[in-house]
């Protein structure tokens, strides 16, 4: 499965800052963008955006006389522009081959020459007209595999998880389906099926750390799930559930979702791109399987880890978390 998306670009500017925000959803250092549009669609300008985001000093130009340009980028390496607007499929297909080893991100505008689209990690993404001299850009994600929702149930009931911990994903994954809404509708790109999956399994090997006494009320556990999951949870010895579930997902065939579930703790890497970003804050945002404030969510911790006391420790990342909150929805998180 992948994700597809359609936004509505109401202005040059929003394409601009919409090109920019796909800088924060990158999970291969190697991807190639393709973008397909008329004459004037708004490819250069979104291309400005994510270029810039990227740390591209400078501006950039279509490069439809010179063919293909190359930028530095921040943290990327050489970003490199190519146009085939002015080629046949067969030169399209010749410039393109000799850039297949390119190391950094490639970006082809005009696309469509191509008879055969480049293999590896794609992004497609069509910019067309809309109403009111206005723009519409649909993207596709092909660099990024996502497994269904069957297999998230599969896996679930694989390694014995609790009733409790799957109410909370799935009550995450709703929140973070409200997030991505409001991203969209806002021009900002977000991957709503990736973040939905990798909500829905963030806390699959969350008995890995399950602490006594830190539980909440009625939750249920034998001593077969006991003995069950030190089985499942012996080839990640020394992991965190974080970790640990990143790790299982690789295993599977899945690590980009692996890369959005990693940073999702308190205790871990810190999350980067938009959607380890919402899943972090999504998962700060529900108490079991409640939506509740950071506020509420800090205090439930303090209770269970520290007998009511906030430590130094739990204050800083509240307040970390009141910083991404801000970061993330400036106008306030919708409800
Ligand atoms: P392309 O590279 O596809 O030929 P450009 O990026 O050069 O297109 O954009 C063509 C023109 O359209 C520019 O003047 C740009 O500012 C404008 N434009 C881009 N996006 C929008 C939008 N969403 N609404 C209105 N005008 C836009
Ligand atoms: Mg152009």
């Amino acid at each position: 499965m992948s994700d597809a998306i359609k936004i509505r670009l109401q202005n040059a500017d929003k394409t601009r800052s919409c090109g920019g925000s796909l800088a924060h959803t990158l999970y291969d250092p190697h991807v190639t963008i393709l973008l397909n549009g008329e004459l004037g669609a708004g490819k250069t300008t979104f291309l400005q955006g994510f270029a810039e985001a990227l740390g591209v000093s400078g501006h950039i130009t279509s490069p439809t006389f010179a063919l293909e340009q190359r930028y530095n980028t921040k943290e990327y390496g050489e970003l490199l522009h190519v146009d085939l607007y002015r080629l046949s499929p067969t030169q399209a297909a010749t410039l393109i081959a000799q850039t297949d080893e390119h190391p950094g991100i490639r970006c082809i505008e005009w696309a469509e020459r191509l008879a055969v689209l480049p293999h590896g990690p794609t992004i497609h993404i069509a910019l067309r007209d809309a109403p009111e001299d206005s723009r519409e850009v649909e993207m596709h994600f092909e660099d990024l595999a996502i497994p269904t929702h069957d297999d998230v149930l599969r896996w679930r009931q694989e390694v014995h998880l609790p009733e409790n911990v799957a109410a909370h994903c799935n009550a995450v994954s709703d929140l973070c389906d409200t997030f991505a809404s409001a991203f969209l509708e806002r021009a900002q790109i977000v991957r709503p099926l990736a973040l939905r999956r990798a909500a829905e399994l963030h806390d699959l090997l969350r008995f890995i750390d399950f602490h006594p006494g830190s539980a909440h009320l009625n939750t249920h556990i034998t001593h077969d799930d006991h003995a069950h999951w030190a089985r499942v949870a012996a080839p990640f010895a020394g992991m965190s559930h974080e970790e640990a579930c990143a790790a299982f997902l690789t295993q599977k065939g899945f690590p980009g979702l692996g890369d959005i579930v990693r940073p999702h703790g308190l205790k871990g890497t810190v999350p980067i791109t938009v959607e380890q970003q919402l899943l972090f804050y999504a998962d700060k945002r529900v108490m079991n399987d409640q939506v509740v404030s950071l506020q509420e969510r800090f205090a439930d911790f303090n209770t269970r880890y520290t007998r009511g006391e906030e430590s130094v420790e739990a204050r800083t990342w509240k307040e970390e978390c009141i910083a991404l909150e801000a970061q993330l929805f400036p106008e306030g998180p919708p409800r």
